[in-house]
């Protein structure tokens, strides 16, 4: 017999989404989800129809870094309908799902995949032009159910941090991409400098050009570098102030370079 129905299903869910973004980071910490919501941000900004997918499990961090906890997406007969954040931007999150912080996400592999493959084929979506999926880091389940779903046509954008620029690390996530016959869109260096309040100039705290460097040495682009900026670790607590973040401050101006080949 030819694809099963729930194939169908995801298939036709799929077709109306036309830039499928996989954000990935072979450590924790490095600022995945920031990275991921400030591309969604920006891209919805820039007029974009976004959807903002976060499948980490285990500590989904977009509903507090969007002020969204306690949010409930809608649900109809048959779909789930992703939160709205802002003009052309929905979310949706496994957050919304857990009752309070403190459960602990036992679910094992098969359960994540099957709930993973319904945030993407049992969400009303629509048309959108970017769906932005945050993957826990490392080259588990999550990221590997995302990629296989999504594929032929994920791409991967791969976050790093200057202190973390270990090779090796990249390297595993951009081997992990070819694995699912997926692409890599490049890489992009978090946390790299800090534009000072005060004096308003730009300081390296860690070593830089590292991710240009690393760039060069796997073949992938590099996408740029997005300051250490204070607004970023105050919104990863308290969450963004959407209005404040953008238009104008340096941070967005570099996130706004780095969807330009998105
Ligand atoms: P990951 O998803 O890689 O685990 P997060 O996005 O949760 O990382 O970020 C980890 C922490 O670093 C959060 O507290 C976040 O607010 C902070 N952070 C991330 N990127 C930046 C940045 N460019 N400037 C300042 N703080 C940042």
């Amino acid at each position: 017999g030819g694809p099963s129905e729930a194939e169908k299903e995801l298939q036709n869910v799929l077709s109306r989404i036309k830039h499928k973004i996989v954000v990935l980071s072979g450590k924790g910490g490095v600022g995945k989800s920031t990275v991921a919501a400030n591309i969604a941000m920006s891209l919805a900004q820039a007029g974009k129809k976004v959807g903002l997918l976060d499948v980490d499990v285990h500590g989904p961090s977009i509903p507090r870094l969007l002020s969204l906890k306690g949010q409930q997406p809608g649900m109809n007969d048959n779909s789930i309908e992703p939160v709205p954040y802002a003009r052309n931007l929905w979310v949706m999150s496994t957050g919304f799902l857990l009752p309070t912080d403190s459960d602990a996400v036992i679910w094992r592999g098969p359960v994540k995949i099957g709930v993973i493959r319904q945030f993407i084929q049992n969400v009303a979506w629509g048309d959108l032009d970017y769906l932005i999926v945050d993957c826990p880091p490392g080259t588990g389940d999550e990221p590997l159910t995302v990629m296989q779903l999504l594929s032929p046509s994920a791409k991967a954008v791969i976050v790093t941090t200057p202190h973390m620029l270990a090779v090796d690390d990249v390297r595993r996530s951009i081997t992990f991409v070819g694995l699912v016959d997926a692409k890599v869109l490049g890489i992009v260096e978090n946390m790299s400098g800090f534009v000072c309040p005060d004096c308003g100039k730009q300081h390296e705290i860690f070593n830089t050009g590292g991710g240009e460097k690393l760039a060069l040495e796997t073949g992938v682009p590099f996408l740029g570098r997005i300051p250490f900026d204070p607004e970023l670790a105050r919104a990863g607590d308290e969450g963004f102030d959407y209005s404040k973040v953008y238009p104008d401050s340096e941070t967005s101006k570099a996130v706004a370079r780095i969807i330009e080949p998105l």
